[in-house]
């Protein structure tokens, strides 16, 4: 057993179950708590600000580049 303490995220998020963190590959499925659709980026509950263009900026000032989902219909017969 090792006691590294988890990292507890602010308590931002009131939801059940709770987003998840900003460090989790789900992070774009927090919920929403702003959404700025005329300046193109949106705040997520765990504190990502999503752009328009699916890049991310993480509370810790990491930048993510843009990663446009494939469309449902197109990831079947992508070369
Ligand atoms: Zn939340």
């Amino acid at each position: 057993m090792n006691d590294t303490p988890e990292r507890k995220i602010p308590p931002m998020c009131q939801h059940q179950p709770p987003c998840p963190s900003a460090d989790s590959a789900d992070r774009e499925s927090a919920r929403l708590v702003a959404h700025h659709p005329e300046q193109g980026w949106s705040l997520l509950c765990n504190g990502v600000v999503l752009f328009e263009d699916t890049g991310e900026l993480l509370p810790d000032g990491r930048i993510i580049d843009p990663h446009r989902p494939l469309d449902p219909s197109r990831v079947m017969t992508a070369a």
